[in-house]
């Protein structure tokens, strides 16, 4: 089976190796392969998260996927690092809103099994030394992030040890049973697998409602560096209902996210959104100004029209679709992977795949 996907951010990679390692032959198409959102993307896995309580289905596919990280990994670093790490998220509390927030997310994450570990104020000091006064914190132990620049990097390897092919081109446009790319080759397949993110439904020749419209959510995200890192586990700190998210690497790294705007495909770096994720960061880390700045980017998160991930087959023979993935793509990579393997394979149907096939909003 000659399978095609065509983008190689997380979701179209680990696609890719799960399928090559069951024996499909695989070949990714990507101008620049692991160069957007997945480049730029924080890694924050905590599916715990208030902005899934209403979304009972994503919250279950979430935490599948979360379920499935370890294994997922431990197979990936057979072949290379994957710069995972599970030591707990904390969730720290800076003014008394957000601290008695804290009580509803408690319960929310104890009903889902996520465990949790209050800890006082003096607890969060011990364990976060860098934070300025906080008032208390909720401690889930299982969380954790990974590293998407080490993860894309470590599937591309993956790939090519296996015998997958990558072809840095852009898919102009799906004919029936290939591809054309902009180097003008025909490239043919048996199975084709559109993972290109925000720009999958401008890819030509499908029928429109084949694939509907992603919208690109762009998100600007500050990587700062010091010696030694200058926060021990990753966090979210929290006034009222906002939250920043501080995710610390083991090389210095602290990426500090992420702005959240609707302006269409600009990718544009701004004075605001620097300044506003600096100001946050030294609201609760009095520390920051000291690091040294090493990026500030954007990446637009692909955004489907119920916020809800495509995963699965469209209307067009042989062609799927796992795109949309929004904010949390890192965090669903290996549920997705393992769905489209069930359809890719002609297995039985993925137990988590129903509410997540394309047809839902098929016309
Ligand atoms: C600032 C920010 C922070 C984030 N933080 C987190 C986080 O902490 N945790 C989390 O789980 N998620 C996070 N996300 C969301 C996550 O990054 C995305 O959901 C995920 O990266 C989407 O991956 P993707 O492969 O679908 O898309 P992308 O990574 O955008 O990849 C799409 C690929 O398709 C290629 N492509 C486009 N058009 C074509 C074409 N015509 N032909 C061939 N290839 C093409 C592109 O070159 C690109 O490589 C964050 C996102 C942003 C922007």
């Amino acid at each position: 089976m000659n399978t095609v996907v065509v983008g190689g951010g997380v979701i179209g990679l680990a696609v890719a190796w799960r399928a090559q390692q069951a024996g499909l032959n695989v070949t990714v198409i990507d101008p620049e392969p692991a160069s957007k959102a997945s480049h730029v993307s924080a890694g924050l896995l905590a599916p715990g998260n208030e902005q899934l309580y209403r979304m009972e289905e994503l919250l279950r596919l979430s935490l599948a996927s979360r379920a499935l990280y370890p294994t997922f990994v431990a197979e990936l670093e057979e072949f290379a690092p994957a710069g995972y790490r599970r030591d707990g998220v904390l969730d720290a509390a800076f003014d008394e809103e957000a601290l008695a927030g804290l009580d509803r997310q408690q319960a929310f994450q104890e009903d889902l099994g996520i465990s949790t570990e209050r800890l006082t104020s003096e607890e969060c000091a011990k364990l976060q030394p860098a934070f300025g006064p906080v008032l208390g914190g909720l401690l889930s132990p299982d969380d954790g992030a990974i590293d998407p620049r080490v993860l894309t990097a470590a599937l591309l390897t993956a790939i090519d040890a296996l015998g997958g092919t990558v072809v840095r081109q852009r898919v102009v446009r799906v004919d029936d049973h290939s591809v054309l790319l902009d180097g003008g080759e025909s490239v043919a397949f048996d199975r084709l697998v559109l993972a290109a993110g925000c720009w999958t439904h401008q890819i030509e020749g499908l029928r429109k409602a084949a694939v509907p419209e992603i919208r690109p959510v762009k998100g600007q995200i500050l990587r700062l560096h010091s010696e030694t890192p200058l926060l021990n586990i990753t966090a979210r700190a929290r006034t009222g209902e906002r939250s920043l998210y501080l995710v610390p690497r083991l090389d210095g790294e602290l990426v500090v996210g992420a702005t959240y705007e609707e302006r269409g495909y600009d990718d544009t770096v701004t004075a605001d959104g620097t300044r506003e994720l600096l100001t946050r960061a030294a609201q609760y880390l009095p520390g920051v100004g000291d690091l040294e700045l090493r990026e500030m980017s954007v990446g637009l998160r692909p955004g489907s029209p119920d916020e809800l991930p495509f995963i699965g087959p469209t209307n067009v023979p042989d062609v799927f679709l796992a795109s949309g993935h929004f904010r949390i793509g890192i965090q669903l990579t290996p549920i997705t992977a393992d769905i489209m393997l069930s359809y890719l394979t002609d297995s039985a149907p993925h137990a988590a795949a129903e509410p997540f096939k394309p047809s839902r909003l098929m016309g």
